[in-house]
């Protein structure tokens, strides 16, 4: 579902959505590495102008759920294997790296971090990098390491939607803002 930003102030983002109905949200989180933040694995970033906007005027702040996990950057890149987030936060896939090492442990103590930052803020809305498998909210890789994506959550975007936060990624934040 797409949220279309209408007006913004300090701290303060009053939206409208697909049925028409306005909603203020308090502090915005987002992925720290579409912020500009140089977090990814290979140490380089995904800058996102309008999030790096939302950042310069207070709207938002950022947060990275793997380096809230424990990991650091660099780090070897990582993938859900036997499921998606949801599976991963039931035990019944992993999160492995390429190297082989299983890294499903900081991803979930990752996804707890970034829920307890969005609720101390109270934050509504979070957006997320698409595809990460902690960020990820409608596609993931496959867990194959051959490029190929599949649908599903993130590992920290399943654990934020099941306690009730608006997900979305800066490809939908980005087409509702064009659409606006
Ligand atoms: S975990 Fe999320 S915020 Fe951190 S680098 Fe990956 S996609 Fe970006």
């Amino acid at each position: 579902m797409g949220v279309r930003l209408i007006f913004s102030k300090m701290n303060t983002i009053i939206i409208i959505d697909w049925k028409y109905e306005f909603e203020v949200l308090g502090m915005i989180l987002v992925s720290a590495c579409l912020a500009g933040l140089e977090v990814r694995y290979n140490g380089t970033h995904c800058l996102h102008d309008k999030i790096n906007q939302l950042i310069k005027e207070g709207d938002a702040i950022t947060v990275c759920p793997e380096l809230l996990g424990g990991l650091s950057t660099p780090r070897e890149p990582a993938e859900i294997v036997g499921g998606t987030g949801e599976d991963v936060l039931d035990g019944k896939a992993s999160v492995i790296d390429k190297a082989g090492n299983n890294v499903t442990e900081s991803f979930i103590i990752g996804s707890y971090e970034t829920l307890k930052k969005a609720l101390e803020l109270k934050a509504k809305l979070i957006v997320l990098k698409e595809n990460s498998p902690s960020c990820g909210s409608s596609m993931i890789y496959s867990g194959d390491f051959n490029g190929k994506k599949v649908a599903g959550n993130g590992v920290t975007a399943a654990l934020l939607r099941r306690n009730g936060i608006r997900v979305v990624s800066e490809e939908e934040f980005t087409w509702d803002l064009n659409k606006g």
